[in-house]
């Protein structure tokens, strides 16, 4: 049997983390290609092409600085010629770049890959609903798709300080070769066959996160805090069972799920800047281009993704804290209004 050939379709702040992890675990076991491919979406730091950057110095100065990739990743920057010869493609970009994407590579890959999707976030169907990000790349690819979601902020899990992740596999076999592929001594992962719930988990907590961003934003407390990251907690745990049914309680219980709701409601990028969404009374899209330097935002999108389907369904009023949030972060309700709309939830009745 060949080795099998890993590419890793992204190389933002998660994407070149996972990329580095990939290149370790390539080097260590026989059945995984040495040779990774890492597609990077080109551009030009200071006169040089990053893509140049990344295969001389093995560092992502402008995505993740100060972290040296292993030596068997290289940085593409054409995404075909990146993903051409992979077994497993792995989707690491904002949620939003992802349909583009999987049009581009439609044809160019080999027909048995197989994907696994790290991106958080949803898309919307015509029709008035949403789609999760897996079923888009199955759909349009035509090959299936595991997802990785986990408590897995970037920078410290390059750091490579300890923690948990979940793999959502439909196909349990294929389980011990995504895990050979992704785990390592400090990034624990665990295998749950309920897909479609670890990848919602992952999606809905950014949304959440903008909310722990308003409370520390309008000075309230780790009380207040609390109360948000349950109340989002139920309304995920409301979203998995009335739109994709059948999923598993357990699921909430793994890293994907209270773990890394928790670690974004503290830690992320979401959290930081719809706090400063509020002190500063800029729009959330100049906070972004201001403090992210390129990062891309997950939680206001998702939020508007999944509005648009609750509006459509009119159940706005039954997920009252992300029908919040969207309006805040649109300016469609002051930010003042923020604990009123939750003040009398569906959970308090
Ligand atoms: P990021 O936020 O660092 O985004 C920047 C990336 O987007 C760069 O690689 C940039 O080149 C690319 N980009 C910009 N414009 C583009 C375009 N037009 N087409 C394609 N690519 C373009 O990215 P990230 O942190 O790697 O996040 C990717 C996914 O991983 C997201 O869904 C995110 O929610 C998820 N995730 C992130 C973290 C984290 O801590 N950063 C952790 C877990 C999951
Ligand atoms: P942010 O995008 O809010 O930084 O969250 C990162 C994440 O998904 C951690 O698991
Ligand atoms: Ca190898």
């Amino acid at each position: 049997k060949t080795a099998k050939r890993v590419c890793v379709v992204g190389s933002g702040n998660w994407g070149s983390t996972i990329a580095k992890i990939v290149g370790f675990n390539a080097q260590r076991h026989a059945h995984i290609d040495d040779k990774v491919t890492m597609y990077v979406y080109e551009e030009i730091i200071n006169g040089k092409k990053l893509t140049e950057i990344i295969n001389e110095t093995h560092e992502n100065v402008k995505y993740l600085p100060g972290h040296k990739l292993p030596n068997n990743v290289v940085a593409v920057p054409d995404v075909v010629e990146a993903a051409r010869d992979a077994d497993i493609l792995i989707f690491v970009v904002p949620h939003q770049f992802i349909r583009t994407l999987a049009a581009v590579l439609l044809g160019n890959i080999k027909p048995n890959a197989v994907g696994l999707s790290l991106i958080k976030g949803f898309d919307v169907a015509k029709g008035g609903g949403i789609d999760l990000i897996s079923h888009i790349i199955t759909r349009h690819l035509k090959i299936p798709c595991s997802v990785l979601m986990g408590a897995n902020l970037a920078n410290e899990v390059a750091d490579e300080k300890f923690c948990e992740t979940t793999i959502g596999c439909k196909d349990i076999s294929l389980g011990p070769l995504l895990k050979d592929i992704c785990e390592t001594d400090y990034f624990r992962v665990t295998v749950v066959d309920d897909t479609d719930s670890v990848e919602v988990c992952g999606a809905l907590k950014n949304i959440v996160a903008c909310g722990a961003g308003f409370v520390d934003g309008l000075g309230l407390g780790d009380n207040t805090k609390a109360a948000v990251i349950r109340l989002g907690l139920m309304e995920m745990v409301k979203f998995v069972d009335v739109f994709y049914p059948g999923g598993k309680l357990s699921t909430f219980f793994e890293s994907c799920g209270v773990a890394d709701l928790v670690t974004t409601c503290y830690g992320g990028r979401n959290r930081k800047v719809s706090e400063a969404f509020i002190k500063t009374g800029k729009t959330i899209k100049e906070l972004e281009e201001e403090m992210l330097n390129g990062q891309k935002l997950q939680g206001p999108f998702t939020a508007e993704e999944v509005n648009y389907m609750l509006k459509n369904k009119n159940m706005e009023n039954d997920f009252p804290l992300f029908t919040a949030i969207h309006k805040i972060c649109t300016g469609q309700i002051p930010y003042t209004e923020f604990i009123n709309c939750i003040r009398v939830h569906p959970e308090h009745m």
